[in-house]
């Protein structure tokens, strides 16, 4: 049940495609919103309510899309970081917001530094971290941990949760695939965008009904870089 690059690298890029629709569907629609609300003033009417908030949901729908997919045209430096210093607060922050979900962490590599943008990355794990847990009836376990395999750094998001029909991989990261009542189905559309930009690939594994392991592989910085480093760290450090 392995996802390849190219399928990855295809997702990224009906995400990036669907951004520019969104992007120029949402203009239009956001000109009609204020046009009807000022009718609405002129002259209530309970059909222009309606209206306008439908169109308020379809604005957002898109906002939603350009949100995940915009990373491209975000500014967000890539900056030397601590992986595994980063995700100990990511972990922390959102062990403090769950109950009934133990989070097992297993990063004690410290050293290992990545090019990457801090932000970016955050969201994308705590998606997944959201997932996972949404995935979990009752009790469970969420197993966080890290290996090295040659120049990469390899983290691993496992869960106790429901698992996912070998069916539905392939729809993984494709905007909207969702089958929660209340999900977006975009999530995993800018794990899988941001993932591939950071030169990185994403493998899952899922056994329907007893859990789900997402692989995220990130490119290490080499050692040459280490006088960039010394240097950028200081002004990564100092934003904390
Ligand atoms: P959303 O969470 O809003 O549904 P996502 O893009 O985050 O959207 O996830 C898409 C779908 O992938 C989910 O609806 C769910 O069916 C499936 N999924 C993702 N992560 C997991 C997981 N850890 N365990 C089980 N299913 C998952
Ligand atoms: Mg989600």
């Amino acid at each position: 049940n392995k996802r390849d690059h190219d399928t990855l690298s295809r997702l990224a890029s009906i995400g990036q495609v669907s951004a520019g629709i969104a992007h120029e569907v949402r203009n239009p629609l956001t000109a009609v919103k204020g046009f009807l609300q000022l009718m609405q003033q002129e002259s209530p009417h309970v059909y222009l309510d309606i209206a306008c908030t439908e169109l308020e949901r379809a604005i957002e729908t898109l906002q939603n899309l350009l949100n995940v997919s915009k990373p491209d045209l975000d500014e967000e430096p890539y900056k030397p970081m601590h992986l595994c210093v980063e995700l100990e607060s990511i972990l922390q922050l959102f062990q403090d917001q769950i109950y009934r979900v133990g989070i097992v962490k297993n990063l004690q590599d410290t050293d290992v530094l990545i090019y990457g943008r801090r932000n970016q990355l955050k969201k994308a794990f705590f998606n997944l971290l959201k997932n996972a847990h949404e995935a979990i009836e009752g009790d469970g376990k969420i197993t966080v941990s890290h290996r090295r395999v040659g120049d990469r750094i390899v983290v691993r998001v496992e869960d106790t949760g429901m698992g996912i029909p070998t069916e539905k991989l392939e729809l993984l990261g494709t905007p909207f695939f969702t089958t929660k009542n209340e999900g977006t189905g975009m999530g995993l559309t800018q794990v899988f965008s941001t993932i591939y930009q950071h030169g990185g690939k994403i493998e899952v594994d899922s056994v329907q009904g007893s859990g789900t392991v997402f692989e995220i592989h990130f490119p290490v910085m080499i050692q040459q870089d280490i006088g960039v480093i010394e240097l950028s760290l200081q002004t990564v450090e100092g934003q904390s």
